[in-house]
């Protein structure tokens, strides 16, 4: 528990929970047969996709500017941000303008995710490469995260290449009408819905019981793909003690 709170330091730092209504972290969220992923479509001062893989009780973060392309010619950015609470993978709303990411959130996706590594996937974004395959409703198949260099030490952020890798779910030429899905996956409301505050609550995640993943992934096809790669990580790895020290000193 010491450990996550070190972790989501920088994220509770930079948010007044008096004021937003996102999680601060403190919600217990329940085991999950595999690690999960969402992105969320956030209509910030720019708008941007946030892809988060639970990683270690923590959501890594990026965001990726034009949202995750599922054309393999094209890269898309990907800003490394702030660790994210679990709890946060079930947050639709909007965060009040003035404040920390004031702006409009959409689920956009969600699902299980696995890492194409042998290594503790930390170690594997250390490293500067991280290849892993996703089983959403939007993001599905292989993909790599790619650390790229830094504008001469002008530019503060660490930035990310999200590149699609070339398997039966990408798709040449199909990611303009991807991107102008505005439906959430978890409450079916557009962006200007979630804004005005009406329609359907989102359906929980994070905190509900999670379905069977071996049905997730039967039914995105996507079994070819986690059967040639590493196998899908057990609840025990999931759960294993992080070393969170490297992360402390960021
Ligand atoms: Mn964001």
């Amino acid at each position: 528990m010491k450990k996550t709170a070190t972790q989501l330091a920088k994220y509770r730092a930079k948010r007044d929970f008096t004021k937003t209504k996102e999680p601060s972290g403190a919600r217990q969220v329940l085991p999950a047969p595999q690690l999960r992923f969402v992105v969320q479509k956030h209509a910030a001062s720019h708008l941007h996709w946030d892809l988060r893989l639970e990683m270690n009780g923590v959501f890594k973060s990026w965001a990726v500017t034009k949202g995750p392309s599922i054309d393999p010619a094209d890269k898309r950015l990907a800003v490394e941000v702030e660790d994210h609470p679990l709890d946060y993978g079930d947050f639709e709303g909007t965060i009040p303008h003035g404040e920390y990411g004031g702006g409009t959130v959409q689920m956009w996706d969600r699902g299980f995710w696995i890492p194409q590594t042998k290594q503790d996937p930390e170690d594997s974004l250390a490293a500067g490469e991280l290849k892993f395959v996703t089983a959403g409703k939007r993001m599905r198949g292989s993909w790599v995260l790619v650390k790229i260099r830094n504008n001469r030490g002008r530019d503060t952020r660490t930035n990310w290449l999200l590149i699609k890798h070339k398997d039966e779910y990408a798709q040449p030429g199909g990611t303009p009408a991807l991107m102008e899905e505005d439906k959430s996956v978890a409450s079916g409301r557009t962006m200007d819905q979630i804004a005005r505050g009406v329609g359907k609550a989102p359906r929980p995640f994070m905190l509900k019981k999670a379905e069977s993943a071996a049905a997730v992934w039967r039914s995105n096809r996507a079994e070819s793909a986690v059967t040639r790669g590493s196998r899908p990580a057990s609840a025990g790895r999931r759960s294993a003690p992080a070393r969170s020290s490297r992360r402390a000193t960021r």
